[in-house]
C-alpha cells in the first residue's frame, strides 16, 4: 500500500521569520502523525531556517526548483548538491508556474528529473493541462507528452522514487477543483503508463499526487479515489489550520 504524501509548496511567500513560524505550527500540530509523508517545500532563503525547525522530526524538506549542472558559472541558479547541503529530500520539477513563466519545458524538465536522481533527491514531477487543452479533449494527450519527454530514458532503477503530481493548471491558485472523477481519470491514466513503460510493481508503487485549490473540504474526497495518493497544496499550505487539517483529513478514510 501507497503511504500517502502531503506537500506543501510555499511558492515565493514567506520571510525567513515567517517560514520558521509556519514549520513550527507545521511541527507542532503533526509531531506524531505518521499516517502521511509530510513534505514542506519553502522558497530557497528559507530552506535552512526551516531545515532546523523540522530535522529532528519525520517532516521532509523540499526544494521548489533545481538547476541541472551541480556547479558552475550559472549566476541566480540553485544545484541539487547546494539543495542537499540544505537537508532537502525532496524537490518540485517542472510546476506549471515554471513552465509558463520561465519557459521550463519537457526537455529541462527531463535533465532535472535526472540530475536530482542521480544526488539522492526524489523528484516531484508536475504535469498537467491547461483549460484551453482540457476544453478542446487534449488533458490525456498532454499529460502523455509530458511523461514521454519529461521522464525521457529515466532508468528502472530509479523510476520507483519519483513522485508525480498531476496539477491541472486551470485548478492552480483558482478555487477550481478538479472533480475526484476528473482527477481519478488521470490519475488512472499516469499509472496505466508507468505500467506500460516500466512495469507493474513500479505503477503500484509510484505516488502520484493531485494538486489544484486542495483545501480542507475537498481533500477528503479526492483521496477516496484509488490512485490518487496526496495532494501537492499551494495556497492552503501558507497557514498551520489549513495545511494540517488537509494532512489529517487526507487520512479519514483509510
Ligand atoms: C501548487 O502550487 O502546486 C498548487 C496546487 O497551488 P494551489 O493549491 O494554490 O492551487
Amino acid at each position: 500500500m501507497r503511504k500517502p504524501l502531503i506537500a506543501g509548496n510555499w511558492k515565493m511567500y514567506k520571510t525567513i521569520n515567517e517560514a520558521v513560524e509556519l514549520a513550527n505550527g507545521a511541527k507542532r500540530e503533526l509531531l506524531d502523525f505518521s499516517e502521511v509523508d509530510i513534505v514542506l517545500c519553502p522558497p530557497f532563503t528559507s530552506l535552512d531556517s526551516v531545515y532546523e525547525v523540522i530535522m529532528d522530526t519525520d517532516i521532509k524538506l523540499g526544494a521548489q526548483n533545481l538547476y541541472w549542472q551541480e556547479e558552475g558559472a550559472f549566476t541566480g541558479e540553485v544545484s541539487p548538491i547546494m539543495l542537499k547541503d540544505c537537508g532537502c529530500e525532496y524537490v518540485i520539477i517542472g510546476h506549471s508556474e515554471r513552465r509558463k513563466y520561465f519557459a521550463e519545458t519537457d526537455e529541462t524538465v527531463n535533465k532535472k528529473i535526472k540530475t536530482a536522481l542521480a544526488v539522492g533527491l526524489i523528484p516531484i514531477v508536475c504535469v498537467g493541462e491547461t483549460l484551453k487543452e482540457r476544453e478542446s479533449q487534449k488533458t490525456i494527450e498532454v499529460v502523455q507528452r509530458q511523461l514521454q519527454q519529461g521522464l525521457k530514458e529515466i532508468a528502472k532503477d530509479t523510476f520507483s522514487k519519483i513522485v508525480i503530481a498531476y496539477e491541472p493548471v486551470w485548478a492552480i491558485g483558482t478555487g477550481k477543483t478538479a472533480t475526484p472523477q476528473q482527477a481519478q481519470e488521470v490519475h488512472k491514466f499516469i499509472r496505466d503508463w508507468i505500467e506500460d513503460n516500466y512495469s507493474s510493481d513500479i505503477a503500484q508503487k509510484t505516488r502520484i499526487l493531485y494538486g489544484g485549490s486542495v483545501k480542507p473540504s475537498n481533500i477528503e474526497e479526492l483521496m477516496r479515489e484509488e490512485d490518487i495518493d496526496g495532494a501537492l497544496v499551494g495556497g492552503a499550505s501558507l497557514k498551520v489550520s489549513s495545511f494540517v487539517d488537509i494532512t489529517r483529513n487526507a487520512v479519514k478514510i483509510r
